[in-house]
């Protein structure tokens, strides 16, 4: 395999002279400001060794990747009776669809849609006040990532709270079918901070490292999860983290991964490193256009496809 700093410095030339970058996500205000030239890429290695090139080290608003993160917290807490709210099955929807919640009579398709994670966050709620819910997810986040730095964007929660009308939709529909235990207001107050998360890509490919190691962060040593529920989690990224276009992605990049609004991609390389790619522009599923085709480079150059060289 080449040198693989030598190859994230190429990616990132390559990359950053595209004239195509795609279009910022402009639903969430606070998000429409940011600058598509924006380009930042972090790969941690299962024996804790960096790469980085260009704005790997500058925070973004994570949004949908926070859902990885949620999911595994509610596993901790919940366990396998998690699945009795929500499916993993792999959508064929766009993020914010609510079509098949009237078919499946209120239980989402996956963790990893809108509507899934809602349901998600609506469990890391029970016996706490949103605030403390949010708590226990920054918590989380910074106790996996190893950086006690990390917060969520006031501003772009706000926005958030304005303008998802949507969101509020999903709520209540599924609220309709008891499949909520709380308050649409309260369940999407902590949805929308865990989507504000502003991470590096370095602090995100920390936080991730644990699904490429067997469930363990081989940097600060602590055991996150056991190796078959990584397994699991990193299963349901390949199948459903990028939503109706998730096939697209198996097929261009071969690794499990999981995208946001914001541009940013958190991929898995089982056995071998975690990945974060930032770009602000998405496509037409709303994932990081530039993102996903610095991991197709990266995943062929490396050999790192799940599917095999
Ligand atoms: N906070 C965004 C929303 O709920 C997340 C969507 C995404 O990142 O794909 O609309």
């Amino acid at each position: 395999m080449e040198d693989l700093q030598a190859l994230l410095d190429d990616i990132h030339t390559t990359l950053s002279a595209r004239d195509d970058k795609g279009k910022v996500a402009t639903y969430i205000p606070e998000l429409a400001r940011i600058d598509p030239a924006h380009f930042g890429i972090a790969v941690i290695g299962v024996d804790g060794t960096e790469y980085m090139a260009g704005d790997a080290e500058l925070p973004f608003s994570i949004q949908s990747v926070s859902k990885v993160f949620t999911l595994t917290l509610a596993l901790g807490k919940h366990g396998d009776s998690l699945w009795n709210r929500v499916g993993r099955e792999p959508s064929g929807t766009a993020f914010n669809s609510i079509v098949q919640l009237e078919f499946e009579k209120g239980r989402p398709r996956n963790p990893f849609i809108n509507a899934g994670a809602i349901a998600v966050t609506d469990l890391i709620l029970s016996g706490h006040k949103p605030r403390e819910a949010i708590g226990e997810i920054v918590n989380f986040v910074r106790f996996l990532s190893g950086d006690d730095t990390i917060t969520t964007d006031q501003a772009v929660a706000k926005s958030e709270n304005a303008t998802g009308f949507r969101n509020f939709a999903l709520a209540q529909f599924m609220r309709s079918f008891d499949r909520l235990d709380h308050p649409a207001e309260h369940t999407l107050g902590v949805y929308f901070h865990q989507c504000a998360l502003a991470m590096s890509c370095r602090q995100l490919a920390h936080a991730g490292l644990y699904l490429a190691a067997n469930g363990r962060n081989p940097v600060s040593g602590s055991s996150v999860v056991s190796r078959e529920r990584a397994r699991r989690i990193n299963a349901l990224m390949m199948m459903c983290g990028h939503y109706d276009g998730s096939g697209e992605f198996a097929y261009r990049v071969g690794l499990p991964g999981k995208s946001g609004v914001g541009g940013g991609i958190l991929a898995v390389a089982p056995g071998k490193a975690s990945i974060a790619v930032w770009a602000p522009g998405l496509n037409d599923y709303g994932n990081s256009l530039l993102g996903t085709a610095a991991l197709e480079i990266l995943a062929k150059r490396t050999g790192w496809s799940v599917f095999g060289l």
